[in-house]
């Protein structure tokens, strides 16, 4: 059966009842046990010194960074920078206030302008951070009496949205276009229903059938919310992600998205063409109950995204060296999170958490840094080592890090 999967719900530890943190037993054990074998904490690194997109400093040594959501490599572009700067200086550091009291300055309008012409749809607004933009819409959009239909394996910021407001929630199974059609089709006759739906599934980078999957919606008479957290910038003919590559981003009410992956700084957003969308300024909690970006974050997200309107090249560069890691890796006899390239995030199956983390350490010890997911992050209890590419990657950086996939799978017996 289907249930909703939801961060392991923390087991009650025996003993001391009246300790709040008991909770959080196992999870100490687990954390000790992994870190008594001698391994680097996968979770405590530290980028010591940025040196460009796809190179830091990590314990004293240049490392190749694999392992971010910097896909358009958009982080040190000189305008990007520049108009950051001119920000701190036209108007200070922080707003200190709400967007709907002292918190809007013309940059977040700009900004909000510049994902208008993006998306070129009516209304966008602009959240201090793309979890807050799903916490807000979903909560606010789908409330009492509503139904919220999700796929499974959705990001944690989809769920804590279901959560915060009071709909009823029903998941599908990941990427089933049957499975959400039979959930839509037990839904009482009238009631209001948004199907939420991602455009690229971050754990393993796969891509949902978006075209079938907004046809059934449609059907019966839901309305759809995507976040394309991960395609924006890369995928479809101008980036404006995978409904527009499957050619029905006009069918979609809600388009999700961030500022912390392509963009290359932090905040988040929605854009939509529904004419009362001004609406939810209004009404949205984590909008208004919130401090709103700094001058300089806003300045680099609206100069970061109208570059982001003329990437064809760095996208064209972005999928070569999704394809040339994929197809290396796959070569390599390394198990893949999807059987072709999908996305900018190629995810390698790993047995278990102690040879996951092993790997993970033997290659930063090569000099190359990658995410390591775990569950309950992952869907079905894997562990995954997450290699997120970018488009100022080069082909020999692609190679370099292929023969340093090789050196750490032998050592430590995963190939
Ligand atoms: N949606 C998805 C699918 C994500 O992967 C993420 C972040 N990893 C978010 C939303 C939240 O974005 P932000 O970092 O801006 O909070």
């Amino acid at each position: 059966s289907e249930g909703i999967s939801q961060p392991d719900a923390p087991v009650q530890a025996e003993g001391n009842a009246t300790d709040l943190f008991s909770k959080f037993d196992s999870l100490i054990q687990q954390r000790e046990a992994l870190l008594a074998n001698g391994v680097e904490d996968p979770f405590s690194l530290v980028m010591e010194k940025v040196l460009s997109p796809t190179r830091a400093v990590c314990n004293g040594r240049d490392t190749i960074l694999l392992g971010t959501y910097n896909y358009m490599g958009m982080t040190f572009d000189p305008d990007v920078i520049a108009a950051g700067k001119q920000a701190l200086d036209d108007f200070g550091s922080g707003t200190t206030g709400s967007r709907v009291l002292n918190g809007t300055y013309g940059g977040h309008r700009d900004c909000e302008q510049a994902l208008r012409e993006f998306y070129d749809m009516d209304h966008a607004m602009v959240f201090s951070t793309g979890y807050q933009a799903n916490l807000g819409i979903i909560s606010t959009v789908a409330g009492k009496g509503d139904y919220v239909v999700l796929d499974i394996d959705s990001h944690a910021s989809i769920y804590d949205g279901c959560a915060l407001g009071n709909a009823e929630i029903v998941a599908f199974r990941h990427n089933d276009i049957d499975s959400l059609d039979k959930r839509l089709g037990r839904i009482p006759e009238g009631a209001g229903k948004l199907v939420v739906l991602e455009g690229v599934y971050s754990m393993l980078g796969d891509v949902a059938p978006l075209k079938d999957m907004i046809a059934v919606c449609k059907k019966h008479g839901a309305m759809v919310l995507v976040d394309e957290a991960h395609s924006m910038g890369f995928i479809g003919p101008n980036g404006r992600g995978v409904a527009e590559e499957q050619g029905v981003i006009d069918d979609v009410d809600f388009i999700i998205g961030t500022f912390s992956k392509s963009v290359g700084t932090v905040g988040g957003f929605c854009v939509s063409n529904h004419p009362k969308f001004e609406i939810l300024r209004l009404v949205c909690r984590p909008y208004v109950f919130t401090a709103s970006l700094p001058p300089s974050v806003v300045a680099t997200a609206a100069t970061s995204i109208r570059k982001l309107m003329q990437g064809t090249e760095k996208r064209a560069h972005l999928w070569e060296n999704s394809k040339r890691l994929h197809g290396g890796l796959k070569a390599l006899g390394f198990q893949l999170g999807t059987e072709e390239p999908q996305s900018a995030i190629v995810a390698v199956i790993m047995p278990d958490l102690e040879r996951g983390a092993a790997m993970w350490e033997a290659l930063l010890k090569e000099g190359l840094y990658v995410n390591l997911a775990r569950p309950p992050a992952t869907p079905a209890n894997m562990t995954l080592l997450r290699c997120s590419l970018c488009a100022e990657h080069t082909a020999e950086e692609v190679e370099t890090i292929l023969g340093m996939f090789e050196r750490a799978g032998k050592a430590v017996g995963i190939i």
